[in-house]
């Protein structure tokens, strides 16, 4: 199943199942107008490359 970002919890204004369920708080969805999206986008590892 691939990910849809929970939009219907999203629509609902709902974290997604995933942000919500983590018990170590490992997950944040954070909108491009906060100001932490900078510092977490310069946390985040390079997107890894899928192999075919
Ligand atoms: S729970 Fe997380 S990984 Fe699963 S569909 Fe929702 S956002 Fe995607």
């Amino acid at each position: 199943m691939k990910c849809d970002l929970c939009m219907d919890r999203i629509d609902a204004g709902l974290k997604p199942a995933c942000v919500t369920g983590c018990t170590t708080h490992a997950l944040s969805l954070v909108g491009q107008d906060d100001p932490r999206y900078a510092e977490q986008r310069q946390r985040a590892p390079q997107r890894p490359v899928a192999e075919r």
